[in-house]
């Protein structure tokens, strides 16, 4: 049940980009089949984190971008159904280009303003920031 720890993470990470005594509403997070998520663990580690955290209603969207393979042989890149699929070309060996992604893509923040409450989405966005917790970049790369 690595969620526990994932859900701890991103709780820390959304902390950094907290306006004071502002409440979480929402968060987006881009997480790549490599690390095995399994949504409804995430939904239960996310709940007890973020209850701990102060934010018991808030929610967590996860988006999970398709693999990425580059055939050895050929070098077409396409986003396989799964991550051992083989190249249209025939050749069975292929380069894992994507699917690895921890990236806090938004959050969503109720911002007490003076007299009234106003949402706010705009300026906390968290975009590009990734976790880089037991991610093996390795075969990353920008050509595919
Ligand atoms: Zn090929």
């Amino acid at each position: 049940m690595h969620e526990v720890s994932i859900a701890e993470s991103l709780i820390a990470l959304i902390r950094r980009h907290m306006p004071t005594n502002g409440k979480l509403i929402r968060a987006t997070v881009r997480i790549g089949p490599m690390h095995g998520v399994v949504s409804e663990a995430m939904g239960m580690a996310w709940n007890i984190a973020s209850s701990e955290a102060g934010w018991p209603a808030a929610q967590l969207n996860i988006i999970t971008p398709p693999w990425r393979l580059r055939c050895v042989s050929c070098g077409r890149c396409w986003a396989p159904a799964t991550v051992d699929e083989h190249c249209v070309c025939g050749f069975t060996k292929a380069d894992i280009m994507g699917g690895d992604e921890f990236q806090l893509d938004s959050i969503e923040v109720d911002c007490p303003v003076k007299h009234s409450k106003r949402r706010s989405t705009a300026g906390v966005r968290a975009r590009g920031r990734t976790l880089k917790k037991g991610v093996n970049h390795e075969h990353q790369s920008s050509n595919c």
